[in-house]
C-alpha cells in the first residue's frame, strides 16, 4: 500500500512547481490517464526511496470574488479528503497571508496529517516568512525551494515515518487476513446468491453479546442497573466482591442480551493502582468478548483519551460500535451540545464514521430505547452479507466513477470482488499490483461499500489480493 499526498495552498505559492518536481517526467505517463477529477492533477511521485501518488490543486487563479473562493475551498476539501497526507504550502517570501489562515483552518479540521512547507525559501528573502509560518499552529515548516530543488531531502525525512506507517498497515492487513482465514483463492461463481443464514440473530440460546465500556464514573454501573431494571449491581468496593461472574444474562425489553460488565469488575479492585491496571485490561477483555461495544461517554467530558483508545480498540478488533453519551439530563443547551459532539466525533474518530451516537440518561432512563435500537441495528449490519453479483455490479460503477491511479503509468486492474466473511463484513478484491493501490483509493472503496450497502458504523475490512 502506498499513500497519497495532496499539495494544497493558495495560488502562486509554487504548488505546480513542486508537483512537477516530484513527478518529473513521469507526469507524461499519467497525463493521458483519466484524472481524479477535472480540476485535480494526479501523478506518480518519487522522492528519494519513497514512491507515492501526488495530487495537485493548482490551476485556479487567485480568488477574488466569492464564487471563486468557494470553488477553491471545495477543491481543496476534496483533495484533502482523498489524501492520506496534506502538504500545505505557503510562500516564505510573501509571508503568511489571510488566505493561508483560511487554508490552515480547513486542514486542521479535515486532515489527519498536515505537513507545513514554506516554499521559495532559497536565499535570505524567505527568513521572515519562515518564522511567521509558526503562527499557523501546524508545527515546524519544512523549508523548500521547489524551483531550485532545495529542501527535498528534508521533505523526504518528514514523509518517511508516514510511509512506514502505511507499510506497517499493509503488513497488519496481511496478518489479519491470515488470522481470519481468508483464503487467497475464491469461488468465482458470480451469480451465486448468499445462503440465507439467520443463525446470528439474537435468541435465548445465543444472546447478543454487549460490552459497556467507558472511563470510571461515566455511568456504566448505573446504566447496567437500568437495563437490569433493578439495583442488582453492587456499588461499594467490598460489596462487589460477591459477584464473580462478569457477564450477566438479561432480557433487555425483549432483546436477549449477555452484558459484559466492566464496572462490576473494576469495583472488585481495592487499590487505586490496581484499579488503573485493571480498567485497561478490563476494557480489552470486554471488547474481545463483545459483538457490540457500547462506548459510554460522560457528556461533561466526552472523547477523552481513554474513550478514544477504547473506541479505536473496538474498531481494530472488528466490533460494532455504538457511542452513547450519558448524563444527558444535566445538559442545558442540548442542541448546541449535540452539534459539538457530532463534530468532535467525526474529527476524533474518523475510523468509526457513521457509527450511531445516541444520548442517554442512565439515571432517568431516557434514551435507553434508542440505545437498544442502535445496538440492534449495529449488530444486524455487522452480520450483513452482500451477494457477489451485487458487489461486482457495484465495483464496475465505482471504477467508472473514479478509476484507480496509475502509479508510474502502470495500470491497476481491479477484477473481482466478493465478501469473504461477516462479523465484521470483510471483502476481498482480486487485482493486479495490490501493493501499488494507495490507501486513499482503498478508503474510497470502503466508503462506497459503507454508503451503497448501508453499513454505517461497523468496521469494514477490505483486502486486495493479487490473482495467482
Ligand atoms: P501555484 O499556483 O501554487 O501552483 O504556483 P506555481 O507553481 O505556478 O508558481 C507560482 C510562481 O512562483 C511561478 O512563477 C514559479 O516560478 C514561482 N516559484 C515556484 N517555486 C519557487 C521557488 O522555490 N522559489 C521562487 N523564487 N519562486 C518559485
Ligand atoms: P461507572 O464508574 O462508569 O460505573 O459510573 P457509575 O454508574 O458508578 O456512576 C458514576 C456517577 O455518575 C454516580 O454518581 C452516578 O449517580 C452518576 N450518574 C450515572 N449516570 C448518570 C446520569 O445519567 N445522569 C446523572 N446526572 N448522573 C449519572
Amino acid at each position: 500500500m502506498s499513500f497519497t499526498l495532496a499539495i494544497v495552498g493558495r495560488p502562486n505559492v509554487g504548488k505546480s512547481t513542486l508537483f512537477n518536481r516530484l513527478v518529473g517526467k513521469r507526469l507524461a505517463l499519467v497525463d493521458d490517464q483519466p484524472g481524479v477529477t477535472r480540476d485535480l492533477r494526479e501523478g506518480a511521485a518519487r522522492l528519494g526511496h519513497l514512491k507515492f501518488t501526488v495530487i495537485d490543486t493548482a490551476g485556479l487563479e487567485e480568488a477574488t470574488d466569492e464564487s471563486l473562493q468557494g470553488r477553491m475551498r471545495k477543491l481543496t476539501e476534496r483533495a484533502v479528503d482523498m489524501a492520506d497526507v496534506c502538504l500545505f504550502v505557503i510562500d516564505a517570501r510573501a509571508g503568511v497571508t489571510a488566505s493561508d489562515h483560511v487554508f490552515a483552518e480547513i486542514l486542521r479540521r479535515r486532515s489527519a496529517h498536515v505537513i507545513l512547507a514554506a516554499n521559495k525559501a532559497e536565499g535570505r528573502a524567505g527568513e521572515a516568512g519562515l518564522l511567521e509560518a509558526y503562527e499557523l499552529g501546524l508545527g515546524e515548516p519544512v523549508r523548500l525551494s521547489a524551483e531550485h530543488g532545495e529542501g527535498m531531502s528534508d521533505l523526504a525525512a518528514v514523509l518517511d515515518p508516514i510511509a512506514e506507517r502505511f507499510a506497517a498497515q499493509a503488513r497488519e492487513d496481511a496478518r489479519r487476513m491470515e488470522a481470519e482465514g481468508i483464503a487467497p483463492e475464491m469461488d468465482t461463481d458470480v451469480d451465486e446468491e448468499p445462503e440465507e443464514d439467520e443463525s446470528w440473530r439474537p435468541s435465548d440460546e445465543r444472546p447478543l453479546q454487549v460490552a459497556v465500556v467507558g472511563r470510571p464514573n461515566a455511568g456504566k454501573s448505573t446504566l447496567i442497573n437500568r437495563i437490569l431494571g433493578e439495583e442488582r449491581l453492587l456499588t461499594g468496593p467490598e460489596a462487589g466482591i460477591t459477584r464473580d461472574s462478569i457477564s450477566l444474562r438479561v432480557d433487555w425489553d425483549g432483546l436477549p442480551v449477555r452484558l459484559f460488565d466492566t464496572a462490576g469488575m473494576r469495583k472488585k479492585a481495592k487499590v487505586q493502582e490496581k484499579l488503573e491496571k485493571l480498567s485497561v485490561s478490563d476494557g480489552l477483555r470486554a471488547v474481545k468478548f463483545a459483538e457490540v461495544v457500547v462506548v459510554l461517554l460522560d457528556a461533561a467530558i466526552p472523547f477523552e483519551q481513554q474513550d478514544l483508545r477504547i473506541a479505536d480498540l473496538a474498531e481494530r478488533e472488528g466490533r460494532a460500535v455504538v457511542i452513547a453519551v450519558n448524563k444527558w439530563d444535566l445538559e442545558d443547551d442540548k442542541q448546541a451540545k449535540l452539534r459539538d459532539l457530532r463534530e468532535a466525533f467525526e474529527r476524533l474518530l474518523p475510523q468509526l464514521r457513521g457509527a450511531p451516537l445516541v444520548t442517554v440518561s442512565a439515571r432517568t432512563g431516557r434514551g435507553l430505547d434508542r440505545l437498544q435500537a442502535a445496538v440492534r441495528t449495529a449488530h444486524e449490519v455487522w452480520n450483513r452479507r452482500v451477494s457477489t453479483a451485487k458487489l461486482n455490479r457495484w465495483l464496475i460503477g465505482m471504477l467508472e466513477q473514479h478509476p484507480p491511479p496509475a502509479p508510474g503509468g502502470r495500470r491497476i486492474r481491479l477484477r473481482y470482488v466478493t465478501q469473504a466473511k461477516t462479523r465484521p463484513p470483510a471483502f476481498v478484491i482480486m487485482c493486479s499490483h495490490p501493493e501499488a493501490v494507495p490507501a486513499s483509493y482503498t478508503r474510497y472503496l470502503v466508503n462506497g461499500l459503507r454508503a451503497d450497502f448501508d453499513m454505517p458504523g461497523v468496521p469494514i475490512r477490505l483486502y486486495l489480493r493479487s490473482q495467482a
